[in-house]
């Protein structure tokens, strides 16, 4: 939303396509407390639909596709298919953003949408006043067992080590929660249920005890992939296959620039995305410029 901003802005013809129309992850966020201007906090719907709008009022176009595959033509155009149409553009920004990972345990394919789910602001009203249970360690874990604590009569967070990984901030908010029990050092199994969740196997990896916790949904939030597959062959990714950039966004194809959570760097936040949207904007402006003078 941001290069989109600062694009449609200076002027250039800018389409966004994206098949949920815009916001990603953080439009599934319930309250983001750490987006500079917002003391009391902002919901991640109203954040990313207000960038939307502000992207709107410069004359970016935001339309619902899902990109499919980009490639270069002989004359340096970039050709982008979507489900519903194929594109051209002299320049692509990139910020596809990561899909959540699963567990990959017995029980969890069957049951999404029964229960399992990658996404507590979407689901976790539909288990008020039941408990459930989170899986990870990470901001997204911790951040999004907060938010389940306040529907559910309880909340277990099950993580595999015996520290977290996500930020201190988020750390003391969870082990202040009275609705929140910890379960360190222990990792999911198997889930259990017919046609819905009933239980999970929560097996502790340090003394090999096992145990079958009833709850109604388990949340699972342990990780994600970078959405890189319409680009493979156009960028260079790193080990975990997220695509690297130079400091001004750009791949190693002139051009196509990246920028936000699908691309190499130390801190995955709104506020790093919007400083990359705003970089990549301005680099491909920079190659626009070239390309026409
Ligand atoms: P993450 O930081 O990569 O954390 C993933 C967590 O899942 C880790 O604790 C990891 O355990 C655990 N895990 C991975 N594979 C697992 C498996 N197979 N079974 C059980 N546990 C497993 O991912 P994230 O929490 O989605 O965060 C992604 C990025 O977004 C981070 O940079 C984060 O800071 C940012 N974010 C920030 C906020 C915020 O500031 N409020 C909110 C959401 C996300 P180990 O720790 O043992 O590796």
């Amino acid at each position: 939303m941001t290069a989109a901003l600062y694009t449609a802005r200076s002027g250039w013809k800018v389409i966004v396509l994206d098949p949920m129309g815009g916001g990603g992850q953080a439009a599934t966020t319930d309250m983001i407390h750490n987006y500079p201007g917002f003391p009391q906090g902002i919901k991640g719907p109203d954040l990313m639909e207000l960038m939307a709008q502000h992207a709107r009022e410069f004359g970016a176009v935001i339309e619902m596709d899902e990109v499919k595959k980009i490639t270069l033509t002989d004359d340096a155009v970039f050709s982008v298919s979507g489900s519903a149409s194929t594109y051209e553009s002299t320049a692509v920004i990139y910020c596809a953003g990561t899909t959540p990972r699963r567990l990959n345990v017995p029980g969890e394919d069957r049951l999404i949408g029964k229960g399992v789910s990658f996404c507590a602001t979407c689901d976790g009203p539909l288990f008020s006043g039941q408990r459930v249970a989170v899986v990870g360690g990470g901001d997204s874990a911790l951040t999004e067992a907060q938010f389940l604590a306040r529907l559910a009569s309880q909340v277990i967070l099950i993580h595999r080590r015996d520290e977290f990984r996500a930020g201190l901030y988020n750390q003391r908010m969870v082990r202040e929660n009275p609705k929140i029990v910890l379960r360190m050092n222990s990792v999911v199994d198997e889930i259990h249920g017919d046609t819905h969740v009933e239980a999970i196997t929560v097996r502790n990896v340090k003394t090999g005890e096992v145990e079958e916790e009833p709850v109604s949904a388990v949340f699972v939030y342990v990780g994600s992939s970078p959405n890189t597959a319409p680009v493979a062959d156009l960028v260079d990714t790193d080990d975990s296959g997220y695509i690297v950039t130079e400091p001004d966004m750009s791949t190693k194809t002139p051009g196509l620039y990246a920028a936000g959570d699908v691309r190499r760097k130390s801190l995955r936040q709104v506020t790093t995305a919007v400083g990359d949207g705003a970089t990549a904007a301005f680099a491909a402006e920079t190659y626009l410029m070239r390309r026409i003078t």
